[in-house]
């Protein structure tokens, strides 16, 4: 039986699985507005605007861009000696809202993770024991950022100017973009273009291993090791270490957009299961409640399980 349905469904043409990849190009490049100005030898800066506070990490023009996301413009607020009510709350009504669905639909570190998984063959899976664990990495890594900045703020409210001063000094670069080590989208769009730009301008590679630099030179090959690991794992980034998938995924995990299965029609993990082997995100679907899910926050709504479930048990549903 479930041959059977698979069969019809393998001949289905994947509907919501191109027009996600649609709308995710085209977010790639409107986040991305430089390669358009590249392609097209014009001036987008009038998107920048519009872009800049998308919840993304980071998003348009490398090294010459001041563009960021509401993540970057939270912990401005809090390096000010201000509680970030307005940035925190619209994440919160993101997630609340749309659940993760930026992260599956828009995000373009999330395209590019797609992009890179698409050439592995194999799909690598970890234990659901450690998947939980790392998934815990993420939240882990966003608590430290903001114990980091913390001291900004409190000095900044009490006008202690020298304790502030020192601590800037302290935390450096960080200072001004405390995201910057851990955001795969900085890597991706500002420090790796830099980096093949100076290789290719000096034509060697001493850019990598610059004196004073070695921190640089650590993350650097760090981030390669990530994008190899997202080749067999899908979406090891967003999973593990992302801190905007950590700071959405504490009002996603409430979303009034989420994911029912319908129990009548499914006959189980060990009959079929497939919506848990193509799940990207490793949800375990089949032990969330039935009734309406999202993967504790997890779920980026990427609707391959609906698509590739053979008798469609997987629904939309809208509400608590
Ligand atoms: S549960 Fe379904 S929609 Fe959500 S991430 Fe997994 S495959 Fe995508
Ligand atoms: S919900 Fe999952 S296990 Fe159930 S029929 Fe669909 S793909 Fe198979």
């Amino acid at each position: 039986m479930v041959d059977q349905n698979l069969e019809s469904k393998s001949k289905r043409i994947p509907v919501l699985a191109i027009s996600r990849k649609v709308i995710q190009v085209i977010s790639f490049f409107l986040i991305n507005y430089t390669a358009l100005e590249l392609i097209f030898n014009t001036d987008f800066s009038l998107l920048q605007d519009i872009f800049k506070v998308l919840p993304f990490l980071h998003s348009a023009k490398g090294s010459w861009t001041v563009g960021a996301g509401l993540l970057e413009y939270s912990f401005y607020t809090i390096a000010q000696g201000e509680i970030p009510f307005f940035f925190v709350g619209v994440i919160a009504l993101l997630g609340l809202f749309g659940g993760r669905i930026f992260c599956g639909w828009v995000c373009p570190t999330g395209f590019i993770q797609d992009l890179l998984y698409g050439l592995g063959g194999d799909t690598k899976r970890f234990s659901l024991e450690v998947d939980r664990s790392l998934k815990k990495v993420k939240n882990f890594g966003l608590i430290v950022l903001i114990v980091l900045i913390l001291p900004l703020g409190i000095y900044r409210s009490i006008s202690d100017i020298v304790k502030y001063d020192d601590y800037s000094d302290f935390l450096g670069n960080l200072t001004d973009n405390i995201l910057a080590p851990i955001s795969l989208s900085e890597f991706l769009f500002v420090t790796f273009p830099g980096v093949v730009q100076s290789i290719i301008d000096d034509v060697n590679v001493q850019v990598l291993f610059s004196e004073g630099k070695a921190w640089s030179t650590v993350l650097f090959f760090t981030y390669i090791i990530i994008l190899v690991i997202t080749v067999f794992w899908p979406r090891a980034y967003c999973k593990y270490l992302c801190p905007y998938g950590a700071a959405i995924s504490f009002s996603a995990r409430y979303s009034l957009i989420k994911l029912q299965r319908m129990p009548t029609r499914c006959p189980g993990r060990k009959e079929c299961g497939i919506c848990e082997r193509v799940c990207p995100v490793q949800v375990r679907i089949l032990d969330e409640d039935f009734s309406g899910f999202t993967g504790h926050g997890e779920c980026n709504l990427c609707l391959e399980c609906m698509e590739k479930c053979p008798h469609d048990a997987i629904k939309f549903k809208f509400g608590v």
